[in-house]
Order: C-alpha cells, then structure tokens, then sequence
C-alpha cells in the first residue's frame, strides 16, 4: 500500500538526532518556555524573514491569540468583519467565532484554490477590518495585490500560513506579508512537531509583547496577570524536536515540488483535471485533483493500493457546528467539495511510488 503520508518514516530520518534533543531536554530539568523555545523561535523567525516569532500550543491558538492581540491592542473591536475563504480548513473559521468577530466567508478562485482580490472587494464593507488569506496546499495567495489593497483600506491581513511553510514569491516567504502569519506545527504539516506545536510570526514589537503575555495566562511576571489569558505554551521537547526537523524543511519542500512536477505533466487523463502552479509559491503540503468521478476513482486507486483523502469533504457552513452560516450560498466551494481529491506527497515518497499513481491515475476508466 502507498500510505497516503507516513509519518514514521518521515521522522525515522532524524531518529538519532530526536534522541539526542530529548536526552538534553530530559537532563535540563527545565521543559517550558526556555532555551529550546528562545532557539527555535529565532531560527524559524530567520527562516521567515520577520522579526519576531511566537512559539504557542497550535495553529487554532496561533490564530486565535493574534486575533484576541489585536483586539486587546486596540487594532479592531468586537463584531468587526473578517474576510476568509469559504473553503478552508474550519480552524480559521472558528479563530474568527472564538474572539467574537464576524466570519465573511468568500468564494475561492477556481484555479489556486485560494482568495483573490476580486473575491475579497465584493465582499468588502465599511466593517472589514481582518483579511485572513489561507495559503491553502500549501500554495500562496495573490499576497502583492492583496496587501496592497489592504493598505490603501488601512484594515489588518492575517496569514493562515498553516499549510505553507517555505512557500516563497518574489523573494518573500509565507509568513512574512501579513501583518501576522500563523503556522501549525502539527504532525502532518511540512515542518512538523511529534505532537502538537504552533506560532505566529510578525515584525510588530507592540503584538510580540502582548503575544507572549497571551499565550502565558496574560502574565508576563509570575503571578501579575495583564490580560485574560490562555495557557498555549509551545513545550520545549517539541521547539528542540522543531530545530532539527526545520533544516531539512527546505529540502524536503524541494523533493515536494519535484513529485508535483511530475504528476502535473506525466498524469493525462480526461476524468481527472490537473493543477499546474509556478513552483517556488508552492510547497505542495497537498496535491490536489478535481474529478467528477471522485468515489470511483478514490476507489479505484485503492484497489491499486493507492491511499488518497479529501481535504476537505464537508466546507464549514454545512457543519454542525455553524448552524447559523447555513443559509449562505457558495456555489463554487461546494462544487470544489464534491470534485476534490489529495493524492499522496511526501518527501519520504519513492519514484517507483510516484510512478505507480501516476500510471493508476493514467489507466482510470469510468466502466
Ligand atoms: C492545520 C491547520 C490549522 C490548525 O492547526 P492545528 O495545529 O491543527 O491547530 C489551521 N489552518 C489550516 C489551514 C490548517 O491546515
């Protein structure tokens, strides 16, 4: 069987250097918010080309404490607007709820998957004060424009850099166009922890304060609480496990494209529409496919033992928990969530494995 993303095998590259950081967090005696922490924020914060960088508990809470910073800061206020695609994975969606703000949820562009500027000004009012682009795959928004229009409004841009790490355009890498980007460390992502682990990257000094009181029960000196805060702390195991995954990011972000390279010109078949992208604003945290025959061709490569997922299948206006966005109409995102399918990329991936999907996908016949 093609796994889908083997997360053993990934991790089994760095065994000896993860037992090594665990041995020096074991023997420090000290396992939160200290010098493993400080490391990892500074390298990935070089990485990025920021600032600052905030190590927290998740990519929920990244984005959730800088939206709650800003209110606090006084950037925006209770019940303001904020722009999101409809179609991204629900964490943006209830960072919004969370901090009392309104979602306005946007059709995505056909082709990237993501927000564009003509998307966004229809959906633009006096009460927009937040745009959240999702760098969606992996794949970064028109970021140029949107910025641009975002200064001329004078309204704060949020980057969900989740799925993004190292995606880079014009010389400027995904958390870096915003006035803050969060990223998710979580297992899966393309710089992974081994468990849970997220950050927020800016060059705003005034949110780094207020972030790190935040992400600390709103206290910056032992037992004087600022702010009401959380407790979403990134655990110093996961920042010295983070140091050493992240020198391979850019690496492995490379071997990604190259498995991309290949599905998108190798794989031709008339079912199953195929995305080309400019590389470098890609890092391929998903390969993504459209097809009307979706079922059939889910089952189809199983039955090669190919192991494909759906990100994702239900849009969050039609979950549960959103009962009150259920009357909005999307059209397209919907459509996307009936047609869309992830085949399996890891730089983990072998070519003979690259090759077999790209020949199932090929030889897929509707009866
Ligand atoms: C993974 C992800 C998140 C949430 O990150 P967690 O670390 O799982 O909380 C947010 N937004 C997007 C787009 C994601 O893919």
């Amino acid at each position: 069987m093609i796994n889908f993303l083997d997360l053993k095998a990934i991790n089994k590259r760095d065994e000896k250097d993860l037992q090594i950081a665990f041995k020096k967090v074991l023997e420090s005696g000290w396992y939160i918010q200290g010098e493993f922490l400080k490391n990892f924020e500074d390298e990935y914060a070089e990485f990025c080309g920021t600032k600052y960088c905030i190590g927290v508990a998740n990519g929920l809470d990244a984005l959730i404490l800088t939206l709650k910073a800003w209110l606090e800061l006084g950037y925006i206020k209770s019940g303001d607007e904020v722009i999101v695609p409809a179609n991204t994975y629900i964490a943006t969606i209830l960072a919004i709820s969370a901090n009392n703000l309104k979602p306005v949820l946007v059709e995505p562009d056909e082709k990237t998957f993501n927000l564009s500027l003509e998307e966004i000004k229809k959906n633009f009012s006096k009460k927009t004060k937040v745009i959240i682009p999702v760098h969606l795959y992996g794949q970064l928004c028109e970021m140029e424009k949107i910025i641009a229009f975002a200064k001329q409004e004078n309204i704060l841009v949020l980057e969900d850099s989740a799925q993004a790490h190292g995606a880079i355009e014009d010389g400027i890498k995904a958390g870096a166009w915003g006035n803050a980007s969060a990223f998710s460390f979580y297992p899966g992502k393309n710089l992974g922890a081994l468990g849970d682990a997220g950050a927020i990257t800016t060059n705003d000094k005034n949110l780094k304060e207020i972030l790190e009181t935040l992400r600390n029960y709103g206290s910056n000196i032992k037992y004087k609480n600022e702010y009401k805060g959380l407790n979403s702390r990134l655990d110093e195991l996961q920042a010295a496990f983070l140091s050493i995954k992240l020198k391979r990011l850019e690496e492995d972000n490379i071997c990604r494209r190259q498995i991309a390279k290949r599905y998108s010109s190798e794989i031709k078949n008339n079912l199953i529409q195929i995305y080309t992208h400019e590389q470098e604003n890609h890092v391929y945290h998903l390969y993504v496919v459209r097809t009307k025959y979706r079922q059939q061709l889910m089952n189809f490569l199983n039955r090669h033992e190919i192991q494909t997922l759906i990100h994702y299948p239900i849009p969050p206006y039609e979950q549960n928990a959103y009962k009150e966005l259920r009357n909005i109409k999307m059209p397209t995102t919907s459509q996307i969530h009936r047609e869309i399918l992830s085949l399996p990329i890891s730089p983990v991936m072998k070519q003979d494995e690259v090759e077999k999907v790209i020949k199932a996908c090929n030889s897929f016949n509707i009866r």
